[in-house]
């Protein structure tokens, strides 16, 4: 096995400024790899004590992914120590300084000289560009140790890191090396321990491991399976088999897999069936047209919707009646119906979903606990409005009710 060690530079690291997300990203990436990872080391934009990492980490391990301090600004000296410690000459490279140029005259901004330094490496390096932001990345390999050099902000990294360090390190370890296979299934509306009961016998396949993840508003369930290059086929096919037999015991309780969230489903299906859709939410605040708006795209079917908070604007803007209010209260079935009525009409939209619920911490009394919640929903059919008890804090009473109303609409 290739060992690594990921170093993770960024003094905000060391203040508890900043959760290090990187180490644990692409500890997951070099794992799934075959890679061990066998170290994380986080230390501050200083150069004396990066230059010591650095050097014990080449000499530890084969394998060094670092991450941050490729800015312009003079704390910013990965590069510049990398070079040092594997005694190799900073050279210019040629497309890297083209890219930074064009990078600031797109944005019609002057160019600060110290962003020239960002597009000098260490001599041998394999640059690896970046498409989002003005530092680029690097590849380097001496004497059988291999160190890859990431920027520090994660949404430049993790598609660096994806696109082109991948690949090279996938050839690196060659066809016999045993990597993980991993595909994720996400389930809404089925708890750990149900989900466990009906998946029991699967859970322990000789050529599988499965394992539960509960996240806040739905559960995943991670399949990997182990396989070189050359058996790739025959794990695919167990990850196929181990999905399809889930699928069958969980029916339409899995929502999606890997990369496709809930949002991006329904998002797809109401394109595909050509139906636009509107919000009222009441305990859900926005969130659930924050959700709608997320999907790049939404402007093909989410028209818009209220944010109905008081009883006052559930009656003037949806038309709820004040005789439902009174009788049944704002947390009711029946003002669920009428708040998803009252925005469909509004807004001419297909669909209509409402949102309103106790989410606590107070509010709650005996008949009508935190938690309870309504989802309302309205098509030219008709209307109906179901009733949910969600457990957990104010976030999680919050982000299950968006979750269910989006549930909802895809089923
Ligand atoms: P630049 O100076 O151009 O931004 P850099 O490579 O030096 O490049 P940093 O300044 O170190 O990047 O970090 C930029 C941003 O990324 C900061 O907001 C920082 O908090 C965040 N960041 C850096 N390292 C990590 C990490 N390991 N995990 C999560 N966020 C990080
Ligand atoms: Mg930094």
């Amino acid at each position: 096995y290739m060992k690594a060690e990921i170093v993770s530079t960024g003094t905000e690291l060391l203040l508890g400024e900043t959760l290090n997300t990187s180490a644990h990203y692409l500890t997951g990436k070099l794992s799934l790899l075959g890679i061990e990872v066998d170290y994380h080391t986080t230390v501050g934009d200083n150069p004396k004590r990066l230059e010591q990492i650095l050097r014990q980490a080449i000499e530890r391990t084969d394998i060094i992914v670092t991450t941050g301090g490729l800015g312009p600004t003079a704390d910013d000296l990965t590069k510049e120590l990398v070079a040092k410690v594997l005694d190799l000459k900073m050279e210019i490279d040629a497309p890297s300084s083209e890219n930074i140029k064009q990078f600031f005259s797109r944005r019609k901004a002057p160019m600060p000289s110290s962003n020239e330094k960002q597009a000098f490496f260490p001599k041998g390096s394999k640059v690896l560009p970046n498409p989002i932001g003005t530092a680029p990345g690097a590849i380097i390999e001496k004497k059988g140790k291999t160190v890859i050099i990431l920027p520090g902000p994660p949404f430049e990294m993790q598609p660096m890191f994806d696109n082109y360090v991948w690949p090279e390190l996938v050839s690196m370890i060659g066809p016999h090396v045993e990597r993980m296979n991993e595909r994720v299934l996400k389930v809404f509306g089925m708890g750990e321990s149900s989900i466990e009961k009906v998946l029991d016998d699967l859970m322990n396949l000789p050529n599988l491991t499965m394992a539960l993840l509960a996240k806040r508003a739905e559960m995943h369930i991670r399949l990997v399976a182990r396989s070189t290059e050359i058996t790739s086929g025959e794990a695919k096919m167990a990850l196929d088999q181990a999905e399809e037999e889930i699928r069958r015991r969980l029916g339409n309780k899995v929502f999606g897999r890997d990369q496709e969230t809930m949002i991006s489903i329904v998002g797809k299906a109401l394109i595909s069936k050509d139906l636009t859709i509107s919000t009222a939410e009441s305990c859900t605040g926005g969130l659930l047209g924050a959700a709608f708006t997320q999907e790049p795209g939404s402007s093909k079917f989410y028209l818009g919707g209220a944010v109905s908070y008081s009883n006052a604007l559930k009656q003037s803007l949806l038309g709820v009646d004040e005789e439902s209010l009174k009788a049944f209260g704002a947390v009711s079935e029946e003002v669920a119906k009428e708040m998803a009525e009252g925005i469909r009409s509004k807004t001419g939209s297909a669909l209509a979903v409402s949102t309103t619920g106790i989410a606590g911490p107070d509010g709650g009394t005996n008949e009508k606990p935190v938690g309870l919640v309504y989802i309302g929903f309205a098509t030219a059919n008709g209307v109906h409005a179901e009733k949910f008890q969600f457990y957990g804090e104010r976030e999680s009473v919050r982000q299950l009710t968006v979750q269910a109303a989006l549930n909802g609409v895809r089923l």
